[in-house]
């Protein structure tokens, strides 16, 4: 009997059939190759046939080049942080992409001279809220910025119930003090006062900072000082809203927004572009013209500035459709339950123990902690989380009560069908 190992096809040969061959000129030849000898191996160890080494290589390309993978995220968790946050709206995406080759973001294409950088992004946010505007890395660069700007060698006052740990350890305290200001702690872990702050501010004030504690509440006997409260004192006001929503939400009573913040006179405004705002990771500073043009030119400004691909992603976000994390937020409960009753009714005619379930969506640890969303889901056996996340695409639920739940307000309807064909492929 002939070796069947003898009819596995060569690698020059794989590498030859025309929808390899074209693969390996969009994921680039070494990656392509690897997968070649992945299956040549597979099918001498016996596991797959000669014959199907080149449909086993196809089957195995990745999306990208880049190891990370598009997830459908059905946690109900809006803004998860593991799953990077805001996903970005098709408009930022086309932007992004538009913007990854040479672009004129530092360029007139009308005079041929240079251009203020990420100008129209800037004109975006402003025209959003009106004031001054400056964008950096992120959120905790944001804040860096204000301390290197306006407190070096100075005091921040700051009230103790909102010395925040933002995440993986980074304390927003730990971060002020490494510009070299010193941190004012007032009041106490329940009640802060407007008097407190009062008693601290001297000559050695650089900024009173209010930070939104959003990823978790202070309830019982509490006491806080307001934004307007801390403006009446006559030193700058730094107030980190921390999701970005830019006008108050009906469904988020309790969550700041830039817009109020300004308005009850805060000096500088902070948030992330990657939260509630939906866009992609950024820093968004907003306030007074003289103290945003301090910061602006502040030799460390260069240090935390942002990309070309944030700032094309930033004015999509801003000048486009409704973005994804906006969408969710706003989605119909009805609408919800419509698509799970859908869904669910379609998987079982499939032979799948589905049942479409209420179900409780959250903010996420980018903002209003302890808010539910109503929301609708499917449940499915626990098995199936291990197997939706192991799937082509990973499908992130959660467990709840030993079922695995899949929340459809994370989940955008026009994903449904992906997301129905990924659990009927872990039947
Ligand atoms: C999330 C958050 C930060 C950190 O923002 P990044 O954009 O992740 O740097 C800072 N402050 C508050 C209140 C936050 O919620």
């Amino acid at each position: 009997m002939a070796d069947p190992r003898r009819a596995i096809p060569r690698t020059d040969t794989v590498l030859a059939e025309p929808p390899v061959a074209k693969a390996a000129e969009t994921l680039g030849r070494d990656l392509v190759k690897a997968l070649v000898v992945a299956a040549q191996q597979r099918a001498r160890a016996g596991e797959i046939e000669p014959g199907e080494v080149v449909d086993e290589v196809l089957a195995r390309l990745p999306v990208t080049v880049s190891s990370l993978r598009p997830v459908l995220n059905a946690t109900g968790v809006l803004v998860h942080t593991n799953l990077g946050r805001a996903p970005l709206s098709p408009a930022a995406l086309d932007a992004v992409v538009a913007a990854g080759g040479t672009t004129d973001v530092e360029f007139d294409l009308e005079t041929g001279e240079r251009a203020k950088r990420g100008r129209s992004a800037l004109a975006a946010l402003a025209d959003a809220v009106p004031s001054a505007v400056h964008v950096v890395n992120n959120n905790a660069a944001a804040l860096l910025l204000c301390a290197l700007a306006l407190a070096q060698g100075k005091e921040i006052v700051v009230g103790r119930g909102e010395l925040v740990e933002i995440g993986d350890g980074f304390r927003i305290p730990d971060l002020l003090a490494s510009t070299g200001a010193r941190l004012r702690e007032v009041g106490t872990t329940n009640r802060t006062t407007v008097g407190d702050y009062a008693a601290a501010i001297g000559p050695d004030t650089g900024f009173v900072l209010k930070v939104h504690p959003s990823n978790y509440r202070v309830t019982g006997f509490t006491a806080e000082a307001s934004i307007a409260e801390l403006a009446g004192l006559g030193v700058p006001v730094v107030a980190d809203v921390g999701s970005g929503l830019l006008a108050p939400h009906p469904l988020l009573p309790g969550e700041p927004d830039v817009t109020t913040a300004l308005a009850g006179g805060a000096t500088v405004v902070t948030a992330s572009g990657d939260k509630l705002f939906g866009g992609p990771q950024a820093g968004l500073l907003f306030g007074d013209t003289a103290v945003i043009e301090r910061l602006r030119r502040h030799p460390a400004a260069r240090a935390l500035r942002v990309d070309k691909l944030t700032l094309a992603a930033l004015e999509a976000t801003l000048r486009g459709p409704e973005p994804p994390v906006r969408a969710a937020l706003d989605a119909d409960l009805g609408e919800l339950r419509t698509r799970a009753e859908a869904l669910a009714t379609s998987l079982r005619s499939a032979g799948i123990d589905a049942e479409a379930v209420p179900s409780t969506a959250v903010v996420g640890g980018g903002g209003a902690p302890g808010v539910d969303l109503p929301s609708a889901a499917v449940a499915l056996p626990a098995r199936y989380a291990t197997a939706l996340r192991l799937g082509e695409p990973p499908v992130v639920g959660r467990i709840v009560r030993d079922r695995c739940l899949l929340d459809l307000r994370t989940v955008r309807p026009a994903d449904d069908p992906a997301l129905r064909e990924a659990v009927r492929r872990c039947r």
